[in-house]
């Protein structure tokens, strides 16, 4: 049995094949002897690897695993998703919303980075707890989908009150700008911090994104990583600013496993 495993930053993701149906799990960084344990209980297992922490489950697994660059087993496993999907393009970006945030251009089944951010899945964490103190991701996502940016967040029509703006006026200005500009002043409800953190991290990754896209031709920028799960307000601001800035968003389910994917169809 072939098992493919991206080890990543923040998360563990695990793909094989049990019973003809593709097998899908997850699980924190901090559980690395526990999935070393599950693959040396596996016997006649054929393991491969990809993600920063590769090596360190390496040295925790009695089989000598082959590992893999990580964005090489990321493309790999887009390319997979979108054959499934009956998706054609050949040119597109992939924009992998991690602990931080990698781009690469796919053309024509090669690919290459374009760049990052650092601001991605693990700012989305880290800026949360410490607006709000919560560390839960679930936590985090559900109180940011109950909140408004409007207080926190300066647009650029409120720069440009009651004339007409020369670019959109509902691009973001100034992502918590408006703190002390506004009708309201701190403190600020949990909810409204958390959804204006997300509006931060979405609206970042998606001009990066669109930008880099824009440099090497590319109008389609497919958005992965496991900061989406469960997260439709990023997905959302996500999709919106991508499509504001005139590129085609396309999101695709259970795209944080790419890694794993790619990792598992290594021959
Ligand atoms: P990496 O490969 O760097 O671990 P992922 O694509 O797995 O990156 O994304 C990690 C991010 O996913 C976290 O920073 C967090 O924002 C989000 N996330 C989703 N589910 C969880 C979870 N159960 N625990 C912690 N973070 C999670």
């Amino acid at each position: 049995m072939n098992i493919g495993i991206d080890a990543g930053g923040t998360l563990i993701k695990i793909a094989y094949m049990e019973h003809n149906s593709l097998i899908l799990n997850k699980f924190p960084v901090s559980e690395l002897a526990h999935v070393a344990d599950w693959i040396n209980g596996r016997d006649n297992a054929r393991i491969c690897m990809t993600g920063g922490k590769a090596s360190a489950l390496q040295s925790l697994i009695h089989l000598k695993a082959p590992e893999l660059v990580e964005f090489d087993a990321t493309c790999r496993g887009v390319e997979y998703f979108l054959e499934k999907l009956g998706v054609t393009e050949s040119q597109y970006v992939v924009t992998n919303v991690g602990t931080g945030t990698s781009i690469h251009l796919i053309d024509s089944g090669q690919h290459r980075r374009l760049g990052g951010t650092g601001v991605g899945g693990g700012t989305l964490i880290g800026l949360s707890h410490l607006l709000t103190g919560l560390t839960n991701y679930e936590e985090i996502i559900q109180a940011a989908a109950k909140g408004s940016r409007d207080q926190i967040d300066l647009k650029v029509s409120h720069i440009y009150e009651g004339v007409e703006p020369p670019i959109p006026g509902d691009l973001t200005a100034s992502n918590f700008g408006r703190i002390l500009q506004g009708a309201s002043h701190p403190p600020f409800s949990r909810e409204e911090l958390l959804a204006s953190v997300v509006g931060l991290v979405g609206e970042t990754v998606a001009t990066v994104s669109v930008l880099a896209a824009g440099q090497s031709g590319a109008t389609t920028v497919i958005f992965i990583g496991s900061s989406f799960i469960g997260n439709n307000l990023l997905k959302d601001v996500v999709q919106r600013y991508t499509k504001l800035r005139g590129a085609a968003p396309l999101f695709i389910e259970n795209g944080e496993y790419a890694g794993a994917i790619g990792a598992w169809l290594h021959e």
